[in-house]
């Protein structure tokens, strides 16, 4: 098959996660031709990330450090089988770059991933697209975070799960939210001595939400694993504490650690402060929702209780736009398990239009499960919120957007000097988020401090304006002169 060449199905997923996993298993179960179209090139998105079999080291396992893994075992040997009789087709290696809706079928143009040997179609043109993009790590700037050594915490997590070693190294892992635990014990298992995992907000926080935590004992028993990984390697898990400083100039020597007060801001008092020498420091402040496809294709948004930008949809995960349906991480961040219910109900809800769906009985029990997932997530948001006014830490010259070399001073300038009030605005007069990254790693502290300059936060507006982009992601010059080849969507 030539690479150019468009491939036809009744629905494409766009994603294999956890919810493009079961939304394609759910569509293929249902006797629909699916299209699963995955940047990695191995099953499992991000939770379910794991070394490539052949380079497992002796007395490693695939599993190792995973959750839920039984769960991705079974949904990968069902959709191993639907691959093999050729009802799915696994493109993997292969990144959406562009999404167009005619009105009955939509085009969904692909390219290589950057480690994929061959292109194995450049589109898939279908009456159903499903989008599973899932998120990635929400990037907040801290003076020196620019400098090696400093990694997302979800980037170290990636890491680990792909076999990586960080022997003799010496970390803190800073940030807020229970995914702060995880890392640190991913850390200590690569390696690292962990000298500190420092989370922002009070232990406190967490008591409005006891009673949707309490329905989630599988989330009790996974803190309590990590609780213990803690107590073993003896780390300290400072609360109300927050890195503020990173420093050194060719690799991270230190962190300068601030005393963070119960109403977000920072203790000024330098014997607040005090000083860690690390040399890798894991920022986790919480994942945000990849759009990129979604708003170029139109759909709807809005600010979810976190404070990112996720997609509106309805209680079958359809969108906004006919025919697209949204699920997992992009509807709101709330866990591996979420998505799986979700892309479950969405490919139900698409294949009972042409085929069959999963059942009254079992989408009401997916429903409820749904429910408690997202109180429990909702209340990690509220446990997890980020510390009022961080955007103070930051010094003039501290790089927000990296692509574009723009500084907090060079935003704070087109707010005050040259009158910008919003992120469009700032974007076009500082070019940040236009460039490589299209404001992936600095949209959301691109809106932060646009907004603080205003005293007010951040809209969907704001960060709409910035999860915009032509091309949803990088292309090949080749893909995208061969995209001319194909017709659009009628
Ligand atoms: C870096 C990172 C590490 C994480 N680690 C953990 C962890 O250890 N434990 C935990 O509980 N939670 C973790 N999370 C959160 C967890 O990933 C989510 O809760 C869960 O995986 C959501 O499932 P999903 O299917 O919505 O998305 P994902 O698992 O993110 O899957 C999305 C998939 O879509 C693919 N994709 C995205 N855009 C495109 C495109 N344009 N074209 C083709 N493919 C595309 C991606 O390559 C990926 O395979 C992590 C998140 C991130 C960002």
């Amino acid at each position: 098959m030539p690479a150019t060449s468009e491939l036809r199905v009744e629905v494409t997923v766009v994603g294999g996660g956890p919810a493009g996993l079961s939304s394609a298993l759910t569509a293929a179960h249902a006797g629909l031709r699916v299209a699963l179209v995955d940047a990695g090139s191995r099953l499992g998105g991000q939770f379910w990330r794991h070394p490539d079999p052949q380079s497992l080291a002796p007395g490693q396992a695939e599993s190792d450090g995973q959750h839920s893994w039984r769960v991705f075992e079974r949904m990968r040997a069902q959709l191993r089988g639907f691959i093999a009789t050729g009802r799915v087709l696994h493109l993997a290696g292969h990144t959406a770059w562009s999404i167009e809706r005619g009105e009955s079928a939509s085009v969904v143009r692909l390219t290589r991933s950057w480690d994929a040997v061959q292109l194995i179609a450049g589109s898939v043109r279908s009456e159903h697209v499903i989008l599973c993009p899932g998120g990635y790590d929400r990037q907040l700037p801290v003076p020196g975070w620019t400098v090696p050594g400093v990694m997302a915490a979800g980037g170290v997590q990636a890491l680990v799960k792909n076999g990586g070693r960080l022997d003799g190294r010496r970390a803190v892992v800073t940030g807020t939210g229970p995914f702060l635990l995880p890392v640190a014990a991913a850390l200590t298992r690569a390696g690292a001595t962990v000298v500190a995992v420092c989370e922002a907000n009070p232990p406190s926080a967490w008591l409005t939400g006891t009673g949707s935590v309490l329905r989630m004992p599988s989330k009790i028993a996974e803190a309590l694993e990590f609780g213990l990984v803690l107590g073993r390697h003896r780390i300290p898990y400072r609360t109300r504490t927050a890195v503020t400083r990173i420093h050194g100039t060719d690799h991270v020597e230190g962190v300068t650690l601030s005393r963070v007060r119960a109403d977000g801001g920072i203790v000024p008092s330098a014997g607040a402060r005090s000083h860690l020498e690390v040399d890798l420091v894991a920022l986790g402040w919480g994942f945000t929702p990849d759009l990129g496809l979604a708003v170029a294709a139109g759909a709807e948004v809005r600010r979810d209780v976190d404070g990112s930008l996720v997609a509106v949809v309805d209680d079958d995960y359809r969108s906004s736009v006919a025919g697209l349906s949204i699920a997992g991480e992009a509807t709101g961040v709330g866990g591996a398990m979420m998505a799986v219910h979700e892309g479950e109900l969405a490919a139900s809800a698409v294949a009972s239009e042409t085929g069959v769906g999963v059942g009254p009985a079992r989408a009401a029990r997916l429903r409820r499960a749904i429910a408690r997932e997202r109180a429990f997530a909702r209340a990690m948001h509220g446990a997890s919120a980020l510390p009022a006014g961080w955007t103070a830490w930051l010094d003039p010259d501290t790089v927000v957007c990296r692509c574009e070399e723009v500084s907090a001073g060079d935003i704070r300038n087109a707010c005050g000097d040259l009158g910008a009030d919003d992120a469009r605005t700032v974007k076009a007069l500082t070019r940040a988020g236009m460039g490589w990254c299209q404001g992936r790693v600095c949209g959301f502290a691109t809106c932060e401090v646009t907004a603080s300059c205003a005293a007010r936060s951040s809209t969907a507006d704001d960060l709409r304006a910035m999860s915009k982009r032509v091309l949803a992601s990088p292309v090949r010059l080749g893909d995208l002169a061969a995209s001319d080849d194909t017709q659009g969507p009628r």
